[in-house]
């Protein structure tokens, strides 16, 4: 068990493998909700919002419990590692944001060994590993710039009633419908019966 970075065993085996792109949600999440004083959400109290669909957000579904699933992760496609948290509670929320120069040490050559002579494989290894360490050890500060922050907050997840397609047959959300000729469609069928 590694003591000095609390839950990383258990998000490097939920994620499949330790990535400089999983050290900065590991270190973005802990710093979110150290600020908040927030723990790992149960249901909904607590709302993340991301900028990035890459290894980040692994940590921060795992660590505050922001997830898909319960529709209190919400991701905005800015290519951008920027994670802001906030509480429904309190409508506190905080931005945290990589630095350039994070990004750069975080990416940047490591030296004489690393990558020599176009070497793939371990020598790319060993630089992620590198990275990794680097954004695992780093202080915070020199890592993220963190501020205050108030968003306008999504409404809660609704829960709607399933009606059946009149093609396939299955269970489909009501909002989800089309109606065409009298008929109602599945997104997946209304295409279909168009053509
Ligand atoms: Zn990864
Ligand atoms: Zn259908």
């Amino acid at each position: 068990m590694d003591l000095e970075h609390p839950y990383l065993d258990e998000l490097v085996d939920f994620h499949g493998h330790l990535c400089p792109g999983l050290a900065i949600g590991y270190r973005a999440t802990l710093a979110g909700l150290e600020r908040l004083r927030g723990s790992r959400a149960r249901d909904e109290e607590l709302v993340a919002i991301v900028e990035n669909d890459s290894c980040s957000v692994d940590a921060v579904q795992f660590l505050a419990g922001a997830t898909f699933g319960k529709g209190n992760l919400i991701f905005r496609d800015w290519g951008k590692q920027v994670f802001t948290f906030a509480r429904r509670d309190s409508g506190d929320a905080v931005r945290v944001a990589l630095r350039v120069s994070a990004l750069e040490q975080g990416a940047g050559p490591s030296g004489d060994s690393a990558g020599s002579a176009g070497n793939s494989g371990p020598g790319d290894m060993d630089e992620k590993q590198r990275r990794a360490d680097y954004i695992l050890n780093a202080p915070v500060d020199e890592l993220f710039d963190i501020r205050e922050s108030s968003i306008e907050l999504p409404p809660m997840a609704r829960i709607h009633k399933s009606v059946t397609c009149d093609r396939c047959g299955e269970p489909v959300m009501k909002t989800r419908i089309t109606e065409i000729g009298g008929g109602r469609y599945c997104p997946d069928c209304a295409g279909s019966v168009q053509a």
